[in-house]
């Protein structure tokens, strides 16, 4: 009879089967896309803190092995390389979909896969949720109201968005993912939930992504003078990524399907934020106008009257708390860089 030509394991039967006591418990088994990223990274933190066992689905576009190294080894965490344009089978109790590039620079590097990321990615993981009975959670994005004409946004509100511009891959394709999403709902019963994201900032963000906070502080510390687009009177709100994975497990948990506004009500203007940057890294730090990205929205604020009432939520950490916790990671990893 031919021989196995593979060796057995020594490991004796009793050792082999032994149940880590957590998964013996089986907590909750969650997938999330885009787990490797910034703001995925940190809700993987949380989840893994609070004992579920946790699978990173994530194609390192923008994401870092470096942000969940800590869990390498855990039993209950897993990575995954997988791009979400394709199918995957897994069985879990709960998605949250984040798996989609979110600088501008990065979205738009090749607009066709962030148009196809946000569509068809969005579809298989609502294929995935219908599959095996799964809630689904889709992290939108206040860029779904575009250039808004309505201050505060509510989530009542319908937008103004290009649908052929430079930002469409993104915008419009985060509102045929909630479109997508809710679809799943009613067509197919699927168990979902909807976050609109606002400007989040924190450690772990890429350092050169190109947006504000990370392009100003990244700037600040390297004696570089901080790049303000147009006149700087633009204005955002910026959330310390804390406040947001609190949120997102908040709504996950909870029995509303959103959308959901998730962000820091505090207003400022870029020169307002090169300032707040400028008193906590270098009171030398210089500025430097350039000419403004097309489409950029004037102003951005949420409302988050529904998320304060039915998810008893709201951001706890001000920019001028959360800003010097981003500083110090990004000092670190700028002289490791140097070094
Ligand atoms: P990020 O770029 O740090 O993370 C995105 C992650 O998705 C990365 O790890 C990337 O490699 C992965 N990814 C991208 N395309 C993929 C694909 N096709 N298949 C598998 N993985 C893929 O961005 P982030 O700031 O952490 O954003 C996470 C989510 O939150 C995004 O969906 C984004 O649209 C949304 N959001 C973020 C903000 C914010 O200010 N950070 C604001 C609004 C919405
Ligand atoms: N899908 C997936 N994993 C699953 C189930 C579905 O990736 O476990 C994908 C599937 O390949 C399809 C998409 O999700 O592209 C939508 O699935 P659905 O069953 O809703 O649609 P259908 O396959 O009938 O077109
Ligand atoms: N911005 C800037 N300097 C930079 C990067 C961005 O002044 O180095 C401005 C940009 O024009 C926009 C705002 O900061 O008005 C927020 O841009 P970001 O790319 O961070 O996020 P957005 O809200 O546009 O998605």
């Amino acid at each position: 009879l031919p021989q196995p030509t593979y060796t057995l394991p020594t490991t004796p039967f009793s050792a082999a089967r032994r149940v880590p006591a957590a998964l013996k418990q089986r907590g909750r088994r969650v997938v999330v896309t885009g787990g490797a990223g910034f703001v995925g990274s940190h809700l993987v933190d949380k989840l893994i803190a609070r004992g579920d066992s946790v699978i990173v689905i994530d194609n390192f576009f923008t994401g870092r092995k470096e942000n969940l190294v800590h869990h390498f080894g855990d039993p209950r965490f897993e990575l995954i390389r997988h791009d979400v344009v394709e199918p995957i089978l897994l069985e879990v109790d709960q998605i949250y979909h984040l798996a989609c590039p979110a600088s501008p620079v990065h979205y738009k590097y090749n607009p066709i896969k962030t148009i196809k990321t946000n569509v068809m990615g969005t579809l298989n993981m609502l294929g995935l949720a219908k599959r095996i009975g799964a809630r689904f959670l889709l992290t939108s994005t206040s860029e779904v109201y575009g250039d808004p004409l309505e201050h505060p946004q509510k989530e009542t509100y319908w937008g103004h968005v290009n649908p052929i511009g430079v930002r469409s891959c993104y915008d419009e394709g985060k509102r045929t993912a909630e479109t997508l999403t809710m679809d799943y709902h009613r067509g197919a019963e699927v168990e979902v939930r909807i976050a609109r994201i606002f400007n989040t900032y924190g450690p772990r963000m890429c350092l050169d992504d190109g947006r504000v906070v990370s392009n100003f502080v990244a700037q600040a510390l390297r004696r570089q003078p901080m790049t303000v687009y147009g006149d700087g009177k633009q204005t955002r709100s910026f959330q310390y990524v804390s406040d947001l994975v609190d949120g997102l497990v908040a709504l996950m948990e909870s029995d509303h399907i959103g959308p959901f506004n998730l962000g820091n009500p505090g207003e400022f203007t870029m020169l307002e934020l090169a300032e707040v940057v400028k008193e906590t890294i270098d009171p030398d730090a210089t500025i430097d106008f350039k000419e403004n990205t097309a489409d950029d929205p004037h102003m951005r604020k949420p409302d988050i009257t529904k998320a304060k009432e039915l998810l008893n939520w709201e951001p706890k950490v001000s920019l001028r708390e959360g800003l010097p916790l981003m500083v110090t990671d990004f000092r670190k990893r700028i002289l490791d860089e140097e070094n």
